[in-house]
């Protein structure tokens, strides 16, 4: 202790007060570059080994962004288990891919299926169709219903054949078919239509369900449309309905816009906006089937 004195007296520092500070601030230095190195690692640049999407959460179920191509790179920001948080070398784009799609060595997750409708049976259920034209619009562009549900189920079933699901639908053309012919089984039960009403004011989205066991499914897909549409939400409502009442599947009647609004019926006739709504049922059905 004498010696330490000595020295410290020799450089000036006997006072012990500045020692602390200076032994402080040497810690804080060292902690400071382990921080930034191990930040250096979680950035460092991952590789695409291929084709995969990249999705809004660091599962299958969660919404895909946008697809990325074998031999892309980008910056690893984060990680959650298999799946890595990823941003575009721009700072622009950033998702969660599956980790067994990078160059980081993580094998496959078996348990997460990527795939929740592969093998599942969907059945669409374009509403009306044939003498039965449905709801129709007022405006000069004179809108039916019957059109604008075979044209969404149609799409709908591109799109859940690209999951691996299995479609049946209740009409496939322009025809009649009864409430009691749309009763075909399977694992979910979809049925499509346009609402109206007198007053042109009336606009958004309403999912309808009727038996305890559809109210999930209900909430879902409703959660789902209103996260991606543009369509107002009318919420999951409870409603007793043939098509509904006569299963005991997991059944929802979507009411996808008021056909008697004209913005609606403008989104109505809107590929492009069809598609979104589309993709937000999808969404849904993934993530209800995920679970
Ligand atoms: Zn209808």
């Amino acid at each position: 202790m004498k010696r330490l004195n000595t020295w410290l007296s020799n450089h000036k520092m006997k006072n012990l007060p500045t020692l602390i500070v200076l032994v402080i601030f040497i810690v804080f230095v060292i902690m400071l570059i382990a921080f930034l190195n191990h930040n250096d690692e979680d950035s460092s640049t991952i590789y695409i080994t291929e084709d995969a999407d990249m999705l809004t959460g660091p599962n299958a179920t969660y919404p895909k962004i946008k697809s990325v191509s074998k031999g892309q790179n980008f910056h690893k920001i984060g990680e959650s288990g298999k799946w890595i948080e990823i941003e575009s070398n721009n700072g622009k784009e950033k998702g969660w891919i599956a980790g067994w799609h990078t160059n980081l060595n993580i094998a496959p997750d078996k348990t997460a299926s990527a795939k929740p409708l592969k093998n599942k049976t969907i059945v669409l259920d374009p509403g009306h169709g044939g003498s039965d034209q449905g709801a129709s619009s007022n405006t000069q562009k004179k809108s039916l219903e019957k059109v604008y549900t075979l044209k969404t189920a149609q799409e709908l079933k591109t799109l859940l054949e690209k999951e691996g699901a299995h479609v049946k639908m209740t009409r496939e053309t322009d025809e009649y078919v009864t409430l009691d012919e749309r009763n075909l089984k399977g694992d979910a039960f979809i049925s499509i239509h346009n609402d109206s009403l007198k007053s042109q004011k009336a606009n958004g989205s309403t999912v309808y369900w009727f038996k305890k066991n559809q109210k999930a499914l209900a909430e879902t897909l409703n959660a789902s449309i209103q996260k991606k549409a543009l369509l107002s939400d009318r919420g999951a409502r409870q409603q007793n309905y043939q098509v509904l009442r006569q299963t005991n599947v997991p059944a929802v009647l979507l009411e996808l816009g008021y056909i008697s609004n004209p913005t609606d019926e403008n989104m109505i006739r809107d590929e492009l906006h069809r598609k979104i709504v589309e993709q937000a049922v999808i969404d849904g059905l993934r993530s209800y089937f995920a679970e």
